[in-house]
């Protein structure tokens, strides 16, 4: 499983094929007396291969990579749980899987209706008046909701140049606000985890345009101010932005919309369980109060009572940010995870990934550094400190899970702490997941005594060993599974 493969070019044999064609029935031409020379192809690079050998090829490199349907995945900030196959198999229903967007309205009305559907269900999870389906993950969202609150300022012809981030927020926030032309003053935490007041209203003035704010926050922590920072952000007319890249920890118990925020986005990949990683698609719904509604993106879906319609134009939107609607598939996997839980079922998913958060912490909590000990909700963070004064860093311990079959946590995340290990089990995992979690991480922190050269060097399993990380994404060397090993 962990041996070289060859490339499926490589795997090639002339004459072997995976599929046949029935005969034409029809007199055979040559190409060249109809089509110009200079279009012509001398001959077509294409593997021949038998269909055994093209799935096995496929099943062989998928083994390569860990995966939700593999193993535990606690991703911090990530929320890798597992993917319901349902969602697949609603995805896949021809009317659709075939869809075009091309097709006349009349003959897409389900899609249509489905997307709207979608919309009020978001509304009613968060509390917003208004959502587009339309931003393609959720730093695009961030884009998109920074940009409404662009045409918000613009249109009250407020100078505004300055967006407002706590310093535990997600790498994607600064980006964003930078991106839109804004300045991007860093606000501190305190030393509970929450927004430092005093810094934020040292930082508030009529320049400032709005404050994004992730609650609970990457460290997994409400933030227990949340009404008194949103009265201090529109008291200057600024806009409260909350990232919602993660609800999983607050579905059916609380919303953005009742804490105080103008617009948010939604990660429908990772809370509404539509599988991400590896750049696959996504989406980034974005939700906006009454006031912001006017700027949203076109096309929005309108219904009459009778029939959907795409209103592809509208005054004061911000225009379209991506081609046609958005990320269609993706959002019925979401919208079929909403529909399967309900209210009851969505609410409940929240309360066991909070349950199953706080007691990894309350185990784990004895053997490094918990710098935030108090209740955390989906998410918490550990550090590595104890373990790095030992020369162990935690990036060894991360790469070392991977030889006990554990995708590693997120680390060097959140910033603020050092040496950070950012866990996210999720509600799809059972209690004997999580102790066997515990479990590897006990076995590692013994070999850090007996044998941390062990642990230095991990992972000592995986079809490749350490890399070097830096090179490995800027130079990425696309031949190396088949180089023999050595
Ligand atoms: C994942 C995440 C994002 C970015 O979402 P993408 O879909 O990867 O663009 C933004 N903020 C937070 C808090 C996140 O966890």
């Amino acid at each position: 499983m962990n041996g070289p493969e060859p490339l499926i070019f490589e795997m090639s044999q002339p004459g072997t094929t995976g599929f046949t064609l029935p005969e034409p029935g029809i007199d055979e031409i040559d190409p060249a007396d109809h089509i110009p020379g200079k279009f012509l192809r001398s001959h077509l690079p294409l593997p021949s291969v038998a269909e055994v050998d093209v799935v096995r090829h496929f099943t062989r490199l998928s083994r390569k990579n860990h995966a939700i349907d593999v193993g535990f995945y606690p991703l911090g900030s990530c929320t890798m749980k597992y993917n319901p196959k349902v969602n697949e198999d609603m995805a896949r229903l021809p009317g659709f899987a075939a869809l075009h967007p091309y097709q006349p309205e009349s003959t897409v009305q389900g899609a249509l209706a489905l997307m709207k559907d979608l919309e009020y269900a978001l509304c009613e999870i968060t509390g917003m008046d208004a959502f587009t389906l339309q931003p393609a993950a959720g730093a695009h969202g961030e884009l998109t909701g920074l940009l409404l609150i662009k045409a918000y300022h613009d249109r009250k012809k407020n100078k505004k140049t300055k967006i407002l981030i706590p310093d535990a927020g997600h790498g994607t926030n600064p980006a964003s606000a930078a991106q839109c032309g804004y300045e991007v003053v860093t606000i501190k935490s305190d030393a509970q985890g929450g927004v430092d007041l005093e810094d934020l209203k040292a930082h508030l003035g009529p320049e400032v345009a709005g404050l994004m704010l992730t609650n609970p926050n990457t460290l997994g922590l409400f933030e227990p101010n949340v009404e008194k920072i949103a009265e201090l952000i529109h008291g200057v007319d600024g806009l409260l932005y909350y990232d919602g890249a993660n609800l999983n920890a607050i579905m059916g118990w609380t919303r953005p919309g009742d804490m105080g925020f103008d617009v948010m986005h939604v990660n429908v990949h990772k809370t509404f369980s539509t599988p991400h990683g590896g750049g696959g698609p996504g989406a980034g719904p974005v939700g906006v109060k009454k006031h912001l509604e006017p700027f949203l993106p076109c096309p929005r879906i309108a219904y009459d009572g009778k029939k959907y319609k795409l209103i592809t134009k509208a005054k004061g939107s911000i225009g379209t940010m991506r081609t046609f609607v958005g990320s269609f598939g993706v959002l019925v996997r979401a919208y079929t995870y909403i529909t399967q839980l309900g209210a009851e079922g969505l609410k409940e998913a929240s309360s066991h990934a909070v349950l199953n958060a706080n007691y990894l912490m309350a185990r784990l909590k004895k053997h490094f550094l918990l710098p935030y000990d108090r209740f955390c909700k989906h998410e918490f963070v550990l550090s590595g400190k104890p373990q790095a004064a030992k020369g162990v860093k935690t990036l060894d311990i991360a790469k070392r899970l991977l030889d006990y079959g554990f995708h590693a946590p997120t680390v060097y995340f959140p910033l603020i702490v050092e040496e950070a290990i950012m866990i996210e089990p999720t509600e799809t995992e059972s209690k004997k997941t999580l102790d066997a979690f515990v479990e590897a991480l006990e076995k590692i922190l013994q070999e850090i005594e007996t044998n941390p050269e062990l642990v230095k060097t991990a992972p000592h399993t995986t079809p490749v060993g350490r890399l070097d990380e830096a090179l490995a994404a800027r130079k990425p060397d696309i031949n190396f599974f088949q180089r023999p090993a050595g």
